[in-house]
């Protein structure tokens, strides 16, 4: 990390371009000056255990010796705090007195060893640079390697996020900066990465069993191998994915040949930002800047490897071209039960048009659903629809086409309102969180019940974003029963399986005969039966 080069890629760009190199100080340091640069620095000390090494002192004497011995500095004196974390100590006497000292013009360069014993949080430490910037005074973060003369606030505001410790940055106003921090700093994203482990001081250490593997693909792929068949390759010889399993996919693939992380790079792409007065999530479509760290930590493949494949990707840019299945509303829609992949539609040139489990078709080692039928989707569906409604039963159309339309009126509120419970439940949590990190207090049992949350909205996330997806049929269901008003009966006339469509999320292949719909409001229904009869799904 010490080593890592920051680059920031700018809006709508998608090649990387250096605008700012931060320098380290040394750059500065041999710069010739016609007037000698007045530099301080800021210490302090982040743990009783510093303080009582005198950790505090040394730092004083290493930084007043450090810029006395620069023949181009002129010394401006070495500031400092005493306290625990930047957070408890509001008066910040040593801190309040550079910075107005700064101000007065005494002062054109700070040094301070870290951005985390700067300011007391990101929103200070962005209001106090900018101030300096305006004066023409930068700081320097020897541990980050930063120079603020050289970076835009949205860059400083990345680099923050990426780099800042915990100590001084978990306080309750900041839900938003420690959430995104939990995600810059790899919590989540690092430890999912195939091939890395991310240890308790946040470096990044290869497991050497899954780097082969990846290693194993780049050297198939250079070797004129698609992802497809180094996929069955993979499949064959029995490799294991982090979660157990050896489904891979071309897609698998892809990620491993195209993810800059393998050859020790990193280029943050989201600027996952939670909004909590609005409650609502930014993911930076472009429209944001990226930032790309060079060397953050150790590749797994050379650059030249890492090169020579993404050539070799651009040259053959056609094989991403999907589309070899016809799209129809039950696309991705249509699930097995058995290993949790989509059914895909194939056979439309034969008798039957069938649909077929995903990973059945990569290789039958990997599931063994059988395939089903397209009519059965309809006549399926159908059957739970008028299960669900019990429209057999029924006398009054117009009951039902009142109930039907009021849900599917309200189906979006219903969505938002889950959708801001949990948000709410989340941000409880961090606020408690973020209360005994200030406290030093153990935050265990916090993370573990934010976690949980966490959890319980990865795994909503999928239905409300396939819900969301939906809108245009749900449109079309309710225009259909508009015009139905008043009819008598007549509610048979539309069932069908479009229309019926706006109320499903997916429908899971339990069998051919038997399938598990789930509606938009979190309810199940199973329908059909197993072939031996003695179930017969309608209990
Ligand atoms: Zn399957």
């Amino acid at each position: 990390m010490n080593h890592a080069r920051v680059q920031e890629i700018p809006v709508q760009r998608s090649s990387v371009t250096v605008i700012n190199q931060p320098v380290g100080w040394n750059d500065v340091a041999t710069q010739p000056r016609t007037k000698k640069l007045k530099v301080a620095s800021y210490c302090r000390v982040s743990s009783e255990e510093e303080l009582q090494l005198g950790s505090l002192e040394n730092q004083i004497i290493h930084y007043t010796n450090y810029i006395r011995s620069n023949p181009d500095w002129y010394y401006a004196g070495v500031y400092s705090d005493k306290g625990k974390s930047g957070t408890d100590m509001s008066k910040r006497i040593g801190f309040n007195r550079m910075i107005r000292n700064a101000m007065n013009g005494e002062i054109d360069l700070i040094i301070c060893k870290s951005i985390s014993r700067f300011a007391r949080n990101v929103v200070d430490t962005m209001d106090i640079v900018r101030q300096l910037t305006e004066k023409g005074i930068f700081v320097i973060f020897e541990k980050e390697r930063l120079n603020t003369k050289d970076m835009t606030s949205s860059l400083l505001i990345k680099i923050l996020a990426t780099f800042a410790e915990e100590e001084s940055r978990a306080t309750s106003e900041n839900i938003d900066w420690a959430y995104t921090k939990r995600f810059e700093r790899g919590e989540v994203v690092a430890g999912q990465l195939f091939g890395y482990e991310v240890n308790k001081d946040k470096e990044w250490i290869i497991v050497e069993k899954e780097a082969e593997i990846i290693r194993e693909a780049y050297d198939l792929f250079v070797n004129g191998y698609n992802m497809t068949e180094i996929a069955r390759h993979f499949i064959r010889r029995g490799y294991k994915k982090r979660s157990g399993e050896i489904d891979w996919d071309n897609n698998n693939i892809r990620s491993m040949l195209t993810n800059e992380r393998y050859a020790g790079d990193v280029l943050s792409r989201k600027t996952c930002t939670l909004d909590f007065r609005t409650h609502k999530t930014v993911i930076n479509r472009g429209h944001k800047p990226q930032y790309y760290i060079e060397d953050h930590h150790e590749g797994i493949v050379s650059k030249e490897d890492y090169e020579k494949v993404q050539e070799i990707l651009e040259d053959n840019k056609t094989e991403f071209n999907r589309g070899d299945y016809e799209k129809t509303p039950f696309t991705s829609r249509v699930i097995c039960a058995s290993c949790g992949k989509n059914f895909h539609r194939f056979g439309k040139n034969l008798e039957k048009t069938m649909w077929r489990c995903s990973s059945n078709k990569k290789s039958e080692l990997l599931c063994e659903a059988d395939p089903i039928e397209e009519d059965q989707i309809e006549k399926l569906l159908k059957e739970g629809f008028e299960k669900r409604y019990n429209i057999n039963q029924r006398t009054n159309d117009g009951l039902l086409i009142k109930q039907l339309t009021k849900e599917l009126s309200n189906a979006e509120a219903v969505r938002e309102r889950e959708q801001n419970l949990l948000r709410v439940e989340l941000e409880k949590c961090l606020i408690a969180e973020n209360k005994a990190i200030l406290q030093n207090l153990d935050t265990e049992d916090l993370k573990e019940k934010r976690q949980e949350i966490e959890n319980q909205i990865a795994i909503k996330s999928k239905l409300w974003e396939d819900f969301d997806k939906d809108y245009e049929f749900r449109e079309a269901s309710l225009n259909r029963l508009k015009e139905l008003k008043g009819s008598d009966k007549a509610i048979n006339k539309i069932l069908d399986i479009s229309f019926m469509r706006a109320w499903v999320i997916h429908i899971k292949v339990e069998s051919p005969f038997l399938f598990t719909i789930k509606w938009i409001d979190g309810k199940e229904t199973a329908v059909g039966k197993f072939r031996g009869g003695y179930h017969d799904g309608r209990k």
